[in-house]
C-alpha cells in the first residue's frame, strides 16, 4: 500500500501535459507541484513543455506579423521598381 502514495517521475511526466491542458484533477496538480519542487529533472521537463506551448501560440502571432511585414516590404519594392 505504501507504493500507491509514492509519486514517481513517470507519474509526473504523465500529469504535466494533462495539467497544461487543464485536464488534471486538483489532487493530481497538487501531487505534481510537490514533485516538481523536489525533482529538477521533471521541473525542467515541465518548463520545456509549458514554454513550447507558450511559444506555440507566440509563433502563430509572429508568423502573422511576419506575413504582414513581407507585404509592406513587397509594396515598397514594387513602388521602387515602378
Ligand atoms: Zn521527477
Amino acid at each position: 500500500m505504501d507504493k500507491a502514495s509514492e509519486y514517481v517521475c513517470a507519474d509526473a511526466r504523465e500529469a504535466i501535459p494533462r495539467w497544461l491542458c487543464e485536464e488534471a484533477s486538483s489532487e493530481e496538480v497538487h501531487a505534481l507541484q510537490q514533485h516538481l519542487r523536489e525533482c529538477p529533472d521533471c521541473h525542467a521537463s515541465f518548463l520545456a513543455s509549458s514554454a513550447s506551448q507558450f511559444f506555440g501560440t507566440q509563433d502563430a502571432k509572429r508568423q502573422a506579423a511576419h506575413h504582414a511585414a513581407r507585404i509592406s516590404v513587397d509594396d515598397v519594392g514594387v513602388a521602387r521598381i515602378a
